[in-house]
């Protein structure tokens, strides 16, 4: 049976080829989207058919889309199941089949071609939405108690403030179908993973709040392949898993430590190092360079967070591109542009983590002098001398003080911000971190920017 994350991959494209869906290409990390900075999810390149501006060429679709969360950047490591850079499988109709087909097929690919058993399965749904309760009890035959109704803020999916949303309905796996049905909790992920999430596409939100029905009834879909990989694979979380563990083995070779024997401090270090670089090997594919703004901020952070997570192993000196290299030889198979685009990921790669290494040095030992001193707390103009002068991106300083039992002033990292532009002649050379700032240095409207909740917070700036 299928559990390679390879074979997850091509198991899910042919169940919905032969339910005559046409397999689509990965779209790149960068949206056509203006309201987003990364594709967040697979649903992102087909938007414009959801709200109607584009007919599909096709009424049925499924692809394996390359996804980066940055809001997700915390939990890396530190949850068995959420990264950066994830690959989402999906099952996109267009005004073609809607909730009861979408349901059905959901259903048979998790138990018949994954062979999940029933026991092990729990679904939610939207508080409001019986259709879906009654379609999971009657048509599939789960058990009433199993089929969990929920909020809003969890069971109505949107990709940001306006735009093609409905409710939606997850598949949970059970890893303790033994603790009974009362009190279910499906937030305990000791106990559940959500792996399968299906969108009843059906209204577009506008900018005060309203929903309209959209011309039609569409159905988007999104499978974490790294959490069914977890999944069928048996393992206690993504990163152990094929399509992540080589490149966690390679770091741990380099750092001269043994994953299993370490703690789990060293283990979160080598979980992000591991996640980290396989999203900077497509950014980079798909275009992206590292600066101080938007998209290229983004990619500088993660960089700088794997730099320093290798120093936190005891790494010392390059060592980026020996992991680039193992995750672009696991990925090529799927991502045939990564090894095309090897010398480009190499020389960003390169680049940066040398210029990084330069200044972190010098910024380490300011931390330590700061840190030794026992303050409460991490000034805003310490913060911004880090920042500023060796290149520590606030956030970074922020997971040191918290490492530390500290906070960092933000406001005053703020103000010290904001009184360097003053000083600044050219407002196009200053570095500008806020969230609509660097909107506006990308060309977006910062206006019609609002800032999302759920789940495309991932890309505002604020957010990373
Ligand atoms: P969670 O509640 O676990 O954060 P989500 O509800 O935010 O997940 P969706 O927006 O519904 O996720 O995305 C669809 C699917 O994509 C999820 O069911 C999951 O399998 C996968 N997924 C979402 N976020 C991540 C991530 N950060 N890393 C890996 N897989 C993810
Ligand atoms: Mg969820
Ligand atoms: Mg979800
Ligand atoms: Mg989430």
């Amino acid at each position: 049976s299928v559990t390679t994350g390879a074979g997850i991959r091509q198991a899910f494209l042919k169940f919905y080829e032969d339910k005559g869906h046409a397999i689509l290409p990965s779209a790149s990390l960068v949206p056509e989207d203006p309201t987003v900075l990364l594709t967040i999810a697979g649903m992102l390149p087909f938007k414009p058919i959801f709200l109607g501006q584009r007919k599909s060429p096709v009424p049925r679709a499924t692809t394996s889309q390359k996804c980066i969360r940055t809001n997700d950047i915390e939990n890396v490591g530190r949850t068995a199941r959420h990264h950066t850079f994830f690959e989402m499988l999906g099952n996109f109709s267009f005004g073609d089949y809607f909730k009861e087909q979408a349901v059905a097929w959901a259903w048979e690919l998790s138990t018949k071609v994954f062979k999940l058993n029933p026991k092990n399965l729990i679904v939610s749904v939207f508080r409001e939405d019986d259709d879906a309760f009654a379609i999971w009890r009657d048509q599939v035959g789960v058990p009433v108690k199993r089929i969990i109704r929920m909020d809003e803020a969890d069971n109505f999916w949107t990709s940001g403030p306006t735009g093609p949303c409905g409710p939606c309905s997850e598949i949970y796996y059970d890893f303790h179908p033994e603790l009974g049905d009362d009190n279910i909790d499906l937030e305990d992920d000791t106990r559940f993973i959500e792996f399968y999430n299906l969108v009843f596409m059906q209204y577009n939100r506008d900018a005060d709040g309203n929903l309209t029905p959209l011309a039609a009834q569409n159905i988007d879909t999104g499978m974490g392949l790294e959490r069914m990989a977890q999944i069928l694979q048996k393992k206690p979380n993504n990163y152990e898993t094929d399509l992540i563990f080589p490149i966690i083995q390679t770091a741990a070779e380099i750092a001269g430590v043994d994953y299993f024997a370490i703690d789990d401090s060293a283990q979160i270090s080598l979980k992000v190092i591991g996640d980290h670089v396989r999203s900077v090997a497509h950014m980079i594919s798909d275009g992206i360079t590292a600066s101080n703004v938007g998209r290229g901020y983004i990619l500088r952070r993660l960089i700088r967070r794997v730099v320093r997570h290798g120093r936190l192993l005891g790494i010392e000196g390059a060592f980026i591109n020996k992991v680039a290299e193992s995750a672009i030889s696991l990925c090529e198979s799927a991502y045939p542009d990564l090894r095309e685009r090897e010398s480009v990921i190499k020389s960003e790669l390169e680049r940066e983590e040398a210029q990084f290494l330069k200044t972190l040095e010098r910024g380490e030992k300011l931390l330590a002098e700061i840190l030794e001193r026992k303050p409460k707390q991490i000034s805003g103009d310490e913060a911004f001398k880090l920042y500023d002068t060796f290149g520590f991106p606030l956030e970074l300083t922020q997971e040191i003080a918290e490492e530390n039992g500290l906070t960092v002033d933000v406001d005053g990292f703020e103000t010290a911000m904001a009184a360097q532009r003053e000083r600044a002649k050219s407002a196009h050379e200053t570095i500008d971190l806020l969230a609509q700032g660097s909107l506006s240095q990308l060309g977006i409207d910062s206006t019609n920017f609002l800032g999302y909740t759920d789940v495309t917070s991932q890309s505002t700036v604020k957010a990373i």
